[in-house]
């Protein structure tokens, strides 16, 4: 299978492309480098597996390029990873997400590709869902101009199903962690400690609660629930079993680090920021009747991730 992956260098594109190589798939990579890191993928370039458009999905031309390389699957990844910015800039999701989720979608019809995975969020659920939260819960009310953008992206896959014939996997992933990655929570916590091992500054009360999954795992839930799921339209909700929260995942960070001088502050207030999403917890139900679990919960994630960031980034 010929795969194109958009944000192919990017933290989770990056995972995926090692499992699609591993598997035998040829790859070709979009990616405008906005956050992703072409050592990512480097030893995959260097073995001639990976084909890398650099280009931005924003531009129809940058993108027919690619789609023109005889996909067969495209692996719809590429956005603006940073919900935050949304509170500052109004514009980059409605661009980088919903126009940009439209460009890929047109170009599979003019090119003919029938087959799309797409990384939505658990945050298109909003703030008021039931929790664990399940698929079928609605209305989705995002509450984040990012949700908005990967609700819009999955109203557009949809009805791109419905029109043109198109079969989609939609996958709203809970909070996605482990080596190489580039932004969130555990990678802020150590950059600060970095900066200053005294002190720790924690975003809101420390008691924002969220579900935590490592991204091995992720990447794996995503194929096998690809190839264990057949429907035109297929949506999945990809995460662990539990949650942390913010509180104890600074305690955990400070433990791998051995700052343990460092004293943890919070700004208070119930969030991080607004729209930030304060509780949150996907029922994992549909995922497992795949037959697909997770090999870490949410700590031993934690964990595992500040291990390897902490080796990536270090202290000095
Ligand atoms: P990431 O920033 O590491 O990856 C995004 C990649 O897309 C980067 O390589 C970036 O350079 C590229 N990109 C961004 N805008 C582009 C553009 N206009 N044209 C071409 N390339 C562009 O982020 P990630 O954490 O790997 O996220 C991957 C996907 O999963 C995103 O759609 C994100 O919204 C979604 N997601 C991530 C999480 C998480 O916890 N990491 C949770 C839910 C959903």
């Amino acid at each position: 299978m010929r795969a194109l992956v958009t944000g192919g260098a990017g933290f989770i594109g990056s995972h995926l492309i090692d499992r699609l190589v591993a598997r035998g798939d040829d790859v070709v990579v979009i990616d405008n480098l906005s956050s992703g890191v072409v050592a990512f993928i480097q030893s995959h370039l260097d073995a001639g597996r990976v084909d890398m458009v650099e280009g931005d999905i924003c531009n129809p031309d940058d993108v027919g390029r690619a789609m023109a390389k005889d996909i067969d699957c495209v692996f719809h990844l590429a956005a603006n990873p940073d919900i935050r910015l949304g509170t500052r800039i109004t514009d980059t999701d409605l661009n980088q997400g919903t126009v940009a989720t439209y460009n890929i979608l047109e170009s599979m019809r003019l090119n003919g590709v029938k087959k799309i995975a797409f990384a939505s969020s658990s945050v298109v659920y909003g703030e008021d869902a039931p929790l664990p939260t399940p698929e079928d819960h609605g209305p989705c009310m995002p509450i984040s101009l990012y949700g908005a953008s990967k609700q819009a992206g999955e109203g557009l896959v949809s009805s791109w199903v419905g029109t043109f014939g198109l079969q989609a996997w939609i996958f709203r992933f809970a909070n996605i962690i482990g080596a190489r990655g580039t932004h969130g929570v555990i990678y802020d916590f150590i950059h600060k400690l970095k900066n200053d091992p005294s002190r720790l500054e924690v975003l809101g009360n420390g008691l924002q609660e969220k579900s935590y999954m490592e991204v091995g795992d992720c990447v794996d839930g995503i194929l096998h629930v690809m190839a264990n799921a057949d429907a035109p339209l297929n949506l999945y909700n990809l995460g662990s079993h539990d949650t942390a929260s913010v509180r104890r995942i600074a305690e955990l960070v400070v433990e791998v680090t051995q700052c343990h001088d460092a004293r943890i502050e919070y700004t208070g207030g119930d969030r991080g920021w607004a729209g930030d999403i304060p509780r949150a917890r996907l029922s994992i139900q549909k995922m497992l009747q795949t037959g697909f679990d997770v090999s870490m919960n949410s700590e031993d994630a934690i964990r595992h991730t500040a291990t390897c960031l902490l080796e990536e980034i270090g202290l000095e």
